[in-house]
């Protein structure tokens, strides 16, 4: 898929790599190719059918995100979850091993703790950012690295060019999940990551109103993730991959102003006596500060803090926040807040939360493309209720 406008910028891609023309009526988009049933033998010269992911509309935003993230082929899913579990059915069986970043969405944790043990997958968990930590993991039976950075809720930052180096000297596959950075601030591939997974559902699409998921890796590894697709079946409906190719159109442009808003909080919030902790990786004291400078184009739009104060008080803060609404998920274009002790890390146990560095009292912001003044005046508001 390098083929597709290899030497044009972030926002060129973003609007028409991958766009399947329209030969019937000249539309400027790709149609909405809604069959289940393909003519044999066909166009397409293969046999065509939606859940081997390989409907046009399906190629045509598939063919983008590859073109989005450098590398050579991409498929889309159902969900996130959808992309992340065919990546482990498709590399890991029974006998197998993996090292999986503490920090990482619920979700996944969930699907380490729960679901890999119970088909005999051992799993192994590094509470560091150092890629030495994540050598000192591996033993010979090790498939694969997962990591995920920034990371969810903390932001935690991990020198991908220096795990991938270090993986792929001893013979094992990295993944890594771009969800936060998004293509437009980080290519993980390019840093020679193996495998790159998204929640489609949250920047990619951009405006909440789409499950979807995503694979992106050199073509021989996307075969055997398309296998598991086509066997469990999690492919993405043709209407929902019209959908996520409108909302990848403007993703360069979102995330400029992701980027802008994400900072202007987190430094607002940074010099506020009323907050105590603020993690965001574009704040000089960040402790992965100079890896997200290395290897990040933008720090995005996800922050976490800690109001000063007990739970109470945090609560107090998330109840008077008007702009900013109270909801799971993330990476829209409206703000969103959440406790992540209460949300996405609400499956796993308390103790393991305390392990992870996630209180009580941590509030993370999904900062969408409003206003900043306006951002900043409603966090001020809510601050100032209790202090
Ligand atoms: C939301 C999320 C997921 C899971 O994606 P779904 O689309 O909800 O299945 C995975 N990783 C990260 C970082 C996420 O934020």
């Amino acid at each position: 898929m390098k083929d597709a406008w290899p030497d044009a910028g972030f926002s060129t891609r973003c609007v028409h790599a991958g766009t399947v023309e329209d030969t019937l009526a000249g539309g400027v988009n790709t149609p909405i190719f809604a069959s289940s049933a393909f003519r044999v033998p066909g166009p397409l010269g293969k046999v065509v059918y939606p859940r081997y992911q390989n409907i046009p509309g399906q190629v045509a935003v598939a063919h983008k995100i590859a073109a989005l993230e450098s590398g050579e082929a991409a498929l889309v899913t159902a969900s996130g979850m959808a992309a992340i579990s065919s990546v482990f059915l498709a590399f890991c069986t029974t006998g197998d091993h993996v090292v999986l970043q503490r920090d990482l969405y619920g979700g996944t944790v969930g699907l380490a703790q729960r679901e890999l043990p119970r088909r005999g997958i051992a799993v192994s968990w590094v509470d560091s950012e150092n890629p030495e930590d994540f050598a000192a993991a591996v033993r010979p039976e090790t498939r694969l690295i997962y990591v995920e950075t920034p990371s969810n809720p903390l932001m935690k930052t991990l020198d991908l060019e220096a795990l991938a180096r270090m993986a792929r000297s001893r013979g094992v596959l990295t993944v890594a999940d771009n969800t936060f950075a998004t293509p437009i601030n980080q290519n993980p591939l390019d840093l020679g990551i193996d495998i790159v997974v998204h929640s489609g559902t949250k920047y990619l699409n951009g405006h909440s109103d789409l499950c979807c998921g995503a694979v992106v890796a050199r073509s021989e590894l996307i075969a055997a993730v398309q296998s598991m697709v086509s066997l469990y079946g999690p492919s993405l409906s043709p209407y929902d991959c019209f959908l996520l190719e409108r909302g990848l159109k403007t993703l360069a442009l979102r995330m400029a102003r992701h980027n802008e808003n994400g900072m202007a909080v987190a430094s607002f919030l940074a010099q506020d006596s009323r907050v105590g902790k603020v993690f965001y990786p574009g704040l000089a004291d960040h402790p992965g500060h100079a890896t997200a400078v290395r290897q990040m184009r933008g720090f995005g739009g996800m922050v976490s803090f800690e109001p000063r104060g007990d739970v109470e008080a945090a609560r107090t803060v998330m109840q008077r926040l008007k702009l900013f609404k109270p909801a799971v998920s993330l990476g829209g274009v409206e703000s969103l807040a959440c406790f992540p002790a209460e949300t996405s890390h609400a499956s796993i146990t308390a103790a393991e939360r305390e392990k992870m560095g996630i209180r009580e009292t941590l509030i993370r912001l999904s900062v969408g493309i409003e206003d900043a003044e306006d951002l900043l005046a409603d966090l001020d508001d809510a601050l100032r209720a209790v202090h």
